[in-house]
C-alpha cells in the first residue's frame, strides 16, 4: 500500500477487472488502479471511499492488463503485409520484394510510425524492433508515446546480392553497420524519458560472418546491450553455417560467445536435440513467433525449448501487430506439440510470454510487465463489455481465446493515455495511414522497376 494515501493520484481507474500478470495472482474482480507520476501507486480491491485522483477512469465494463510486449518486429516491413505472407520465409531472402537497402529514410519513417500506432491501438506498449534507418525511425516511433526498443539491421553480407543467393562478406560493411549501431545507442539508449533503449542487432547468423559476429561479441560486452537476432529461421541458414563454419547456427552463436541470457533470439525453429538443449543451458529468450511461422508450415520446438530453460517471448514479427491474435496462437501451437491440452500449456503460461517474459529478456522486468505498485503504469483497458466476453467465468481465458487487439479501449504509458477510446490521442491516424500507403506503393514501384 502506499505510504502517503491522503496525497491525491494522478490517475484512478476504479471498478474495473484487473488481471496483473504476476504469476499465480488471481484477477481482481471491482479492483481499482491508481497512479502517481509515471508509476503504479495501488493495484487492489476497492476498499472505502474513492481516494482523490486528477483523472478518474470508470472502468466498468473494462479489462486492466498490463502493456503487452512485442519482442520482436520490423515497423517497417508493415510494408509487406498481405503479399510477403504468401511468397517466401523472409522478405530479406526473398526475390521481388523490397529490401532494406533499398528503402529511403522517409519511407522507412512512415512505416514506422503505421507500425507504432499499430501497436499501440492493439495494447502494445513495447517493441523490440530491428530495421533500417533506425536513428530516424526510433525517435519516430518513440515521439508517439511507445516505448520502444530498437537495433540496427546489423551484417557484413553484402545484401544486395543476398537475393541473388550470393553470401560475399566484406569487413567495411561491418565495421560501418557497427559504428553506426554504436552511434545510436550513444545518442538514444535511455532517451524519451526512458522509454528508449537501444540493442545490438546482428541480423542473422548467415548474414553476419564469424569473424563480425566476434566483433559484435567484444561490442556488447563493452556496451552492456542485449543483443537481438534470427536464429535457426531457414534450412537455407543451417546449411550455409554448417558449410561456412562447419557447425549449427546455435553452435556458432555459443561459440563466439553470444548464447547466453543477454541473446533475444527470434524463430529458433530448425534446431537439433542438441542446439535445444544448448540453448536452454544459456538460458536464452526464443522471441517465439508462432502466426508467422506456421503461415510458412513451420513451428517452432517452444515446448522442448522451455524445458531446457529458455526463456519464451512472443512476437509478432511485423505483419499483423496483434498480440492477444499472438497469445492465441502460441497456446494452438504448444498444444500441436504435446498433441493435446497440458496443464502446463495455458492461457497463464502465453499471457506471461506476452508481458513478463518479455521485460525479463530487455532486462526491464523490475520496471514493466506487470501490474505491480512500484512499476511503471503501462496499463492497457481491454472494453470486455461484448457477446464475445460473455460468460465472463476466466478473464484470461477469454482474452487468450476470445480477444482481439481491436478491443483495446485505453491505453497508458507512463501514466500518460496514449490510446482513448480506440484512438491514438494527439495523433493523426489518417495521416499516418495515408502517408504510409504512399510510402509502400512507391518502395514496391522501386522493387518491381
Ligand atoms: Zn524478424
Amino acid at each position: 500500500m502506499d505510504s502517503t494515501p491522503a496525497a491525491p493520484f494522478d490517475l484512478l481507474i476504479e471498478n474495473v477487472l484487473v488481471i496483473t500478470g504476476e504469476p499465480g495472482a488471481a484477477p481482481i474482480h471491482g479492483g481499482r488502479i491508481a497512479v502517481r507520476g509515471d508509476r503504479l501507486a495501488l493495484v487492489d480491491t476497492a476498499d472505502g471511499a474513492p481516494p482523490l485522483a486528477r483523472e478518474i477512469v470508470d472502468g466498468r465494463g473494462l479489462l486492466a492488463i498490463p502493456g503487452l510486449i512485442n519482442i520482436h518486429t520490423h515497423s517497417v516491413l508493415s510494408l509487406m503485409r498481405g503479399v510477403a505472407e504468401d511468397m517466401g520465409f523472409a522478405p530479406a531472402y526473398t526475390p521481388g520484394v523490397p529490401q532494406g537497402h533499398a528503402i529511403a529514410a522517409g519511407d522507412a519513417v512512415a512505416l514506422a510510425r503505421l507500425g507504432a500506432l499499430e501497436s499501440l491501438k492493439f495494447g502494445t506498449t513495447l517493441i523490440n524492433d530491428m530495421y533500417v534507418h533506425v536513428e530516424e525511425t526510433l525517435p519516430a516511433m518513440a515521439d508517439l508515446g511507445l516505448r520502444v526498443s530498437a537495433s540496427d539491421r546489423l551484417h557484413d553480407v553484402d545484401f544486395t546480392r543476398v537475393q541473388q543467393g550470393q553470401w560475399e562478406y566484406d569487413p567495411n560493411i561491418g565495421r560501418r553497420s557497427l559504428d553506426a549501431a554504436l552511434a545510436l545507442a550513444e545518442r538514444f539508449h535511455g532517451s524519451h524519458d526512458g522509454r528508449v533503449s537501444v540493442a545490438l542487432g546482428p541480423h542473422a547468423p548467415d548474414t553476419c560472418s564469424r569473424d563480425f559476429l566476434t566483433e559484435i561479441r567484444a561490442a556488447r560486452d563493452a556496451t552492456g546491450l542485449v543483443v537481438s537476432t534470427h536464429l535457426s529461421q531457414s534450412r537455407l541458414e543451417v546449411e550455409l553455417i554448417a558449410r561456412r563454419d562447419g557447425m549449427t547456427p546455435t553452435e556458432l552463436l555459443d561459440d563466439v560467445g553470444l548464447l547466453d541470457d543477454r541473446l533475444i533470439a527470434a524463430h529458433c525453429i530448425m534446431m537439433n536435440d542438441t542446439d535445444i538443449a544448448r540453448a536452454g543451458a544459456a538460458g536464452i529468450t526464443v522471441a517465439h513467433v508462432p502466426k508467422g511461422n506456421a503461415g510458412g508450415g513451420m513451428m517452432a520446438p517452444t515446448r522442448r525449448l522451455r524445458e531446457a530453460g529458455a526463456n519464451l517471448a512472443l512476437a509478432t514479427d511485423n505483419l499483423l501487430g496483434d498480440m492477444i491474435e499472438a497469445m492465441r496462437w502460441a497456446l494452438c501451437i504448444g498444444r500441436l506439440q504435446a498433441g493435446g491440452v497440458a496443464p502446463d500449456w495455458q492461457p497463464e503460461d502465453v499471457f506471461a510470454m506476452a508481458t513478463l517474459n518479455g521485460a525479463r529478456a530487455l532486462r526491464l522486468d523490475e520496471d514493466i510487465g506487470s501490474l505491480v505498485p512500484g512499476k511503471k503504469a503501462d496499463i492497457v483497458l481491454v472494453d470486455i463489455d461484448r457477446p464475445s466476453f460473455v460468460p465472463l467465468l476466466d478473464p484470461l481465458g477469454n482474452l487468450v481465446h476470445c480477444g482481439q487487439g481491436s478491443h483495446v479501449r485505453h491505453v497508458f504509458i507512463d501514466g500518460i493515455a496514449r490510446v482513448r477510446d480506440g484512438r491514438a490521442v494527439g495523433i493523426d491516424e489518417e495521416s499516418i495511414c495515408r502517408q504510409a500507403q504512399r510510402a509502400a506503393e512507391t518502395i514496391w514501384q522501386q522493387a518491381a522497376a
